[in-house]
């Protein structure tokens, strides 16, 4: 969603004139767009901007903080790293281009600040409308395979541990018109894959239209070949929507589901609304319209007063739902929550970081076999660029989501689909040959 909202941000600033740099030194504005989910990398965000303070001695630079941290922070920022000149939040994209302008101007002296003398300017007013409508992202900066679409905005769920609701706001989804439009944009542009973007995105729903009736729809669009989304909410996976993926070839056969913990307890204290059970009914009824679908999810350890038992659930659910992949991690607590202000973060750090070891070794183990039991299949690939690794080879992946990687060839390049014979494994990558262009 931070891409999304960067391409977005990037949008509006190419076509008020600006060029994108990677070079700090080259730059007349430079933006840090940010995530607040975990402390280390509001962390990583200060000391960041804390080397760019140098940059601030060339006459003119504006240097800015955006997205999460920037709401959830608010002038905090402004008082721990004085130089920052601009804080926007994620409803107020849309007038960036007019505060740069605004520092500029104040800074000629043209105008008085209208902000606290001294500090920079502010934005962090959430908006329960904004969706961005009618915003484009900058195309030409992004790979031109892959376009996302912010389908949904804000979350409404407020899980005990999540600062989300506090930094993104309440739910609202993109009118369909909007969505179909930036989709039908995306085909006209070349894209080969689209992502839909939501909090809990298949909680969509804009007046009659549910997240199942937009996924129908986009995948009508000719030109666009893969339609992926992330991140559903367990409890609002309707039939409807399982219906919609296994009915179309287009929808991708893939669903990141987090899951976060296996014990009931542990899944009421963080306030997620199922129970283990429900989530295992949701993944044997994906699984059974569709045998070959790959399921990856979140997990988390070490929440308030999580007893090893508790743990030991996690470690069960792994082995019985056997997840393609997990993101893993272990509780820190985030200012604001319900769980800061109720309940105490009472697991040792050591223990949390234990117990994070044993799942990552047991979910590398289950991916290394699933991968492993890929060898002699042929997979439809989408190559989307050179690996990173070896520049002779090019990188991309399957309709499941899975890494694979293939020798340079005539005909393999960005955008191409492929269809790749197997041959290796590891357990993050699959490596095979071109066995034909599609
Ligand atoms: S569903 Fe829960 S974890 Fe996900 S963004 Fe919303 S509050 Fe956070």
């Amino acid at each position: 969603m931070n891409v999304a909202d960067t391409d977005m941000a990037l949008g509006m600033l190419h076509r008020a004139g600006y060029g994108r740099t990677d070079e700090p030194a080259r730059a007349d504005l430079i933006l840090l767009n940010t995530c607040a989910i975990r402390e280390k990398a509001e962390e990583r965000v200060f000391a960041r901007v804390s080397m760019l303070a140098e940059e601030k001695a060339r006459p003119g630079v504006v240097v800015g903080i955006t997205g999460c941290m920037a709401e959830h922070l608010k002038e905090k920022i402004l008082d721990r790293a004085p130089y920052v000149d601009l804080v926007i939040g994620p409803d107020g994209y849309r007038r960036l281009v007019e505060h740069v302008a605004e520092i500029q101007r104040e800074r000629q002296g043209a105008i008085l600040p209208k902000h606290r003398p001294g500090a920079g300017l502010k934005d962090t007013t959430l908006d329960r409308a904004e969706t961005y409508e009618g915003l484009d992202a900058a195309r030409e900066m992004t790979d031109g395979i892959t376009g996302h679409i912010t389908i949904q905005r804000g979350c409404d769920k407020f899980c005990t541990f999540c600062v989300v609701p506090y930094t993104r706001g309440r739910e609202r989804g993109t009118p369909p018109r909007e969505v179909l439009r930036q989709a039908r944009a995306l085909a006209a542009a070349g894209y080969k894959q689209v992502q839909l973007l939501g909090q809990t995105v298949n909680s969509y729903r804009h007046e009659d239209v549910t997240f199942a009736d937009l996924l129908r729809a986009v995948a009508r669009i000719d030109g666009l070949e893969r339609i992926r989304f992330t991140s559903p909410y367990p409890l609002d996976f309707s039939d409807d929507v399982i219906q919609a993926i296994a009915s179309d070839a287009k929808i991708c056969k893939h669903v990141h589901l987090p899951l976060q913990s296996a014990s009931d307890a542990v899944l009421a204290r963080m306030r997620r609304g199922y129970t283990y059970a429900q989530f295992r009914g949701l993944v044997a009824a994906l699984r059974g319209a569709m045998p070959d679908i790959a399921i990856t999810t979140d997990l988390l350890v070490g929440f308030c007063d999580e007893t090893e038992d508790e743990f030991q659930t996690i470690l069960r659910a792994q082995e019985e739902l056997r997840f393609d992949a997990a993101f893993m991690f272990v509780y820190s607590e985030r200012e604001g929550t319900t769980a800061a202000r109720k309940m105490p973060d009472t697991v040792p750090e050591d223990v949390k970081q234990r117990r994070l070891a044993e799942i990552i070794a047991l979910q590398h183990k289950i991916t290394g076999e699933i991968y492993g039991a890929q060898l002699g299949r042929r997979e439809r690939v989408l190559i989307e660029g050179a690996s990173k690794r070896n520049g002779a080879e090019f990188f991309g992946r399957t309709d499941a989501f899975r890494a694979v990687v293939v020798p340079a060839a005539p005909g393999v390049g960005p955008g191409a689909f492929v269809d790749v014979a197997i041959e290796r494994a590891t357990n993050a990558t699959l490596f095979g040959r071109v066995a034909r262009i599609a």
